[in-house]
């Protein structure tokens, strides 16, 4: 059984990493697509773990062999999913979530069927300046440039499955958890332990 692509999308500051993280503690079956990205670490984060940190022309070549299931420019540097990654854990049965901008979940979407896009709109944007200002990790025109574009990116919202507004953060996260718990538990998902019990085939 093949696990569950999660595509999350917000604008910068909204508080999809922090949340992101909390659903890959919380549930053992789910993991972080770690993408590659052009753009320097922050304090603190770790090749890898956060990002696989490469240069331009790493990039490049990546893009001329096909690695990329996507890839978009963000805020004046490129960010990709490896195809190759994503499909190691899905075909383990692991779900997996894909912390992407807008323009890569328009470019998964039609890739990834069963895929499950969810939305984190921020109370406010000046809640995400705020956020990001006192996140302290980028400079005042890197938080200038992300700014600018978060209208632009919440128009998205609506193409989404889910929104979740992230204003108090525990009960954002209850609803993350929630929607995570439920798609699980889609009957076209729960099928073959339904044959299971049977050993028989069962149509849907
Ligand atoms: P994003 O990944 O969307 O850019 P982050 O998850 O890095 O955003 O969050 C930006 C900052 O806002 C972090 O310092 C984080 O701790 C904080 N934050 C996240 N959610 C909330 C919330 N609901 N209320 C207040 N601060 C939050
Ligand atoms: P940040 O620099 O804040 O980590 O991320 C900037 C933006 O790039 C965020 O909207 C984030 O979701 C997006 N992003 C991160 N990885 C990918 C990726 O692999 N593909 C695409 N399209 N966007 C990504």
């Amino acid at each position: 059984m093949s696990g569950i692509p999660f595509i999350v999308s917000a604008p910068s500051g909204a508080g999809k990493t922090t949340l992101c993280k909390m659903a890959v503690d919380f549930f053992p079956d789910l993991r972080h697509s770690i993408s590659y990205t052009t753009r320097k670490p922050r304090p603190g984060e770790v090749d890898g773990v956060d990002y696989k940190f490469i240069d331009d022309a790493v990039f490049d070549k990546m893009v001329e062999s096909g690695e990329f299931l996507e890839y978009a420019g963000v805020y004046g540097k490129r960010y990709g999913t490896s195809g190759k990654d994503l499909e190691a854990l899905l075909d383990q049965g692991l779900s997996v979530i894909l912390e992407i901008d807008v323009q890569g979940a328009d470019k998964v979407r039609p890739v990834l069927k069963n895929g499950v896009d969810i939305f984190i709109l921020p109370p406010s944007i000046e809640a995400c300046a705020d956020r990001l200002r006192s996140r302290g990790k980028d400079t005042p025109v890197e938080i200038e440039k992300r700014l600018k574009i978060a209208e632009d990116e919440i128009k998205k919202a609506p193409e989404y499955d889910y929104i979740i507004v992230n204003d108090d953060l525990e009960e954002a996260f209850e609803k993350f958890k929630s929607i995570i718990t439920a798609e699980k538990a889609k009957t076209e998902r729960m099928l073959g332990a339904v044959e299971r019990l049977f050993g028989a085939s069962v149509k849907s």
